[in-house]
């Protein structure tokens, strides 16, 4: 079957956790969902107007994560490593029951994500995937940082750079094809932060359930955790995950090329909000096999088991 029609999973998966900023112990639960149906968090702490559809404009806070928020003022937060393994193991199609306000953060990253749904498995349908395609070059700036997003032929490619003054380790830039390379470095790269905005971001009620199990913690250039880095570049790895859970929320998988600078969410959903500003920037369109090259099905990553 298709690698290019709709999935969801297998069976259902529980993942239980505590929520990085808000500090509370939360219970989520993947459902299988029908095609057409998309990615839908519900609230099941909340008995009336509980189902938050992901949506670039229902971003109502994008400073240390990324928060959607419905027309009835119901949130879930720190969607962005869930969505990022979703886009990158091509799933379509979900209902994720949530006690909280928040997604657990597990250990930083979208590793347990993307090893428990390659365990369970996909099941995939005979509804084609609609894809959002690039036309035109829309940039976003924000003082030095910026994101760039540009045509491309049939790949989504994140080209991503950060600069720190407080820590030389952390100026790095990578370069990931998102339907064409191993995403495992990707998806096992931790979110980090500096020692010295610790006490900041507590004090400004973050970061409540952080510790060294589920963030990377720099002190200069010494990483304080026990772990040390899973991979040389994981700090822009991390930030390549973000951007591309965040970019999933227009709802399709995308096809262009990405070129960010000291971005991070807020800048992501400013440039998003930029190119869907105008329809002639994108299309979207329904991807069939035949449209494609035989190169791209053949390596494709993304291996149906049904
Ligand atoms: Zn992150």
């Amino acid at each position: 079957m298709s690698v290019l029609n709709q999935k969801t999973i297998n069976d259902s998966l529980n993942f239980r956790g505590v929520g990085l900023h808000s500090g509370n112990k939360v219970s989520m639960t993947l459902h299988p969902a029908p095609p057409n149906h998309g990615i839908i968090f519900k609230r099941t702490d909340i008995k009336k107007n509980n189902l938050i559809y992901p949506s670039v404009h229902n971003v109502s806070s994008a400073s240390y994560c990324t928060k959607l928020t419905n027309e009835y003022g119901i949130s879930v937060s720190t969607v962005e490593h869930l969505m990022a393994a979703l886009c990158g193991l091509g799933i379509d199609n979900l209902l994720i029951d949530l006690n909280s306000e928040e997604l657990p953060i597990m250990d930083g990253s979208a590793k347990n994500f993307v090893e428990n749904i390659n365990e369970v498995g996909f099941k995939v349908s005979d509804q084609p995937i609609r894809i959002i395609k690039i036309n035109k070059k829309i940039t976003y700036k924000d003082g030095e940082k910026f994101i760039t997003f540009e045509p491309n032929k049939i790949s989504l490619e994140i080209d991503f750079e950060i600069k720190y003054k407080q820590s030389s380790i952390l100026n790095q830039k990578n370069n990931k094809n998102i339907y064409m390379d191993d995403l495992t470095d990707m998806y096992n790269s931790r979110t980090f932060c500096l020692f010295e905005d610790v006490e900041k971001l507590k004090k400004m009620g973050l970061a409540q359930g952080g510790s060294l199990d589920n963030a990377i913690v720099l002190k200069d250039n010494e990483i304080l955790n026990s772990e040390k880095l899973r991979n040389s570049k994981e700090f822009v790895n991390h930030k390549i995950l973000d951007c591309l859970g965040d970019i999933y929320l227009v709802g399709y998988r995308m096809v262009g090329k990405i070129t960010s600078s000291q971005g991070g969410h807020n800048v992501t959903n400013q440039g998003l909000r930029d190119l869907l500003s105008n329809n002639e920037n994108f299309s979207v369109i329904e991807l069939k096999e035949k449209n494609i090259p035989h190169s791209f099905l053949v390596k494709n990553p993304l291996k149906s088991t049904a």
